[in-house]
């Protein structure tokens, strides 16, 4: 699907008839969102349509395209006639939808109340822009505040997580910057946000940049760290949206009032965070345990163990001898058995000892990044150079 930057794609040029309903006095265009788990039949009635019409436009695209379950975030575009009388639904004179970023689906209202449907490539535009913020407070949900949508915020937040500790190397004030590539119609009208391709984070101690890389065939892109392209064999923030920590070490117990070794690393999130499996694995022990309340541990290679307590909930299907993914969500922070306050306590074990897992991220070796060095030396120069652009944009304007 690579296309060259802001090159129109195809246009069809069917020309045919339409007759359509006379024009009403009022109308209006309304533009939404399909949300997850709607309908499209659902959405129309969000919108303002009553049941027969959605049902009825429903029923009409149910041949193009999924009405029952339509990705989410598809933008909806609806002309309507406002009521002539206050009690009656809005009418809806024509919709348009594009269930993949090139097939534009158009549906008219007939006379005689029929819908008909015509199915066309819409030309897209595809063009990087970016979206810049500043953290407040938790960097997760800074992305969102800035309009980035909340899974891709949750790539964003866990790849910067692989290179950086959450909780302790970014604080409120630091900036970011994403770049994406930008689908728009004819018309101008923003269809989609493609992958990230950049992510930038400007923090006090310096500045760190990762790279889009297309993952093996059918993976989404995966943002690596553009100095060292390698992926770290453990996760330094293993849940999404920490704030503060503490550290391994002996330390006063909050509830037991006396000084202990701490065996483990705390990361304070709200209540439900995700929290990632920190390296691939399989899963040991995902049960109830005491003072740790809902614990989960996972076995890695080389002997390395993790495990995370006081969990909220186990990620549905996790479970013991199941096969878990670096940086895939594996439970929810929460604050059972013996907690103050929702946190996830991380644990990890070398050679069945627990380990400061900051002593290993030095220590152990990182999985290979891309084979090509070349090539990833090539790209990231070109996206450099597409970050570069608009930056010097942002600078004129
Ligand atoms: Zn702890």
């Amino acid at each position: 699907m690579a296309r060259p930057i802001g090159i129109p794609v195809f246009a069809a040029a069917v020309a045919v008839r339409h007759e359509i309903a006379p024009a009403p006095l009022s109308t209006r265009r309304l533009r939404i969102q399909m949300r997850g788990h709607e309908s499209l039949q659902a959405a129309l009635g969000r919108a303002g349509l009553d049941a027969s019409q959605s049902l009825a436009a429903a029923t009409a695209l149910s041949n193009d395209f999924d009405t029952v379950n339509p990705h989410p975030g598809l933008p909806l575009e609806l002309d309507v006639a406002e009521p002539s009388r206050s009690a009656a639904a809005p009418q809806l004179l024509a919709l348009s939808l594009w269930p993949t970023q090139d097939i534009r689906l158009s549906l008219w209202r007939r006379a005689g109340d029929a819908f008909e449907v015509r199915r066309a490539e819409a030309p897209v535009f595809t063009a990087p822009a970016a979206i810049d913020g500043v953290v407040e407070g938790s960097f997760y949900l800074s992305l969102v505040g800035a309009g980035v949508d909340a899974n891709t915020a949750f790539r964003v937040a866990g790849a910067f997580g692989r290179k950086l500790d959450l909780s302790r190397d970014i604080e409120s004030g630091d900036r970011f910057r994403l770049v994406f590539e930008q689908r728009r119609d004819a018309d101008g009208r923003v269809l989609g946000w493609g992958d990230p391709i950049y992510a930038q984070l400007t923090t006090r101690s310096g500045e760190a940049r990762l790279y889009g890389v297309a993952g093996a065939a059918g993976s989404p892109v995966e943002l690596v760290d553009g100095q060292n392209p390698g992926r770290p064999a453990l996760l330094r923030t293993p849940v999404v949206d920490a704030r503060i920590t503490s550290g391994f070490g002996p330390r006063m117990h909050p509830i037991l009032g006396f000084t202990r070794m701490h065996q483990g690393v705390d990361f304070a999130a709200p209540l439900g965070s995700p929290v990632l499996a920190a390296a691939d694995g399989v899963v040991e022990e995902a049960r109830w345990s005491g003072g740790y309340g809902r614990w989960l541990k996972i076995r890695h290679a080389a002997g390395l163990e993790t495990g995370y307590a006081h969990l909220s909930a186990w990620a549905p299907g996790v479970g013991p001898g199941g096969a878990v993914r670096q940086g895939q969500v594996v439970g929810f922070v929460g604050a059972t058995g013996m907690a103050t306050g929702p946190h996830l306590h991380f644990e990890v074990f070398q050679q069945n000892r627990r380990v400061d897992p900051k002593l290993l991220y030095s220590s152990i070796a990182q999985t290979p990044g891309p084979t090509d060095r070349d090539a990833f030396r090539a790209m990231r120069s070109r996206i450099d150079a597409i970050v570069e652009a608009i930056g010097a944009a942002r600078a004129v304007a």
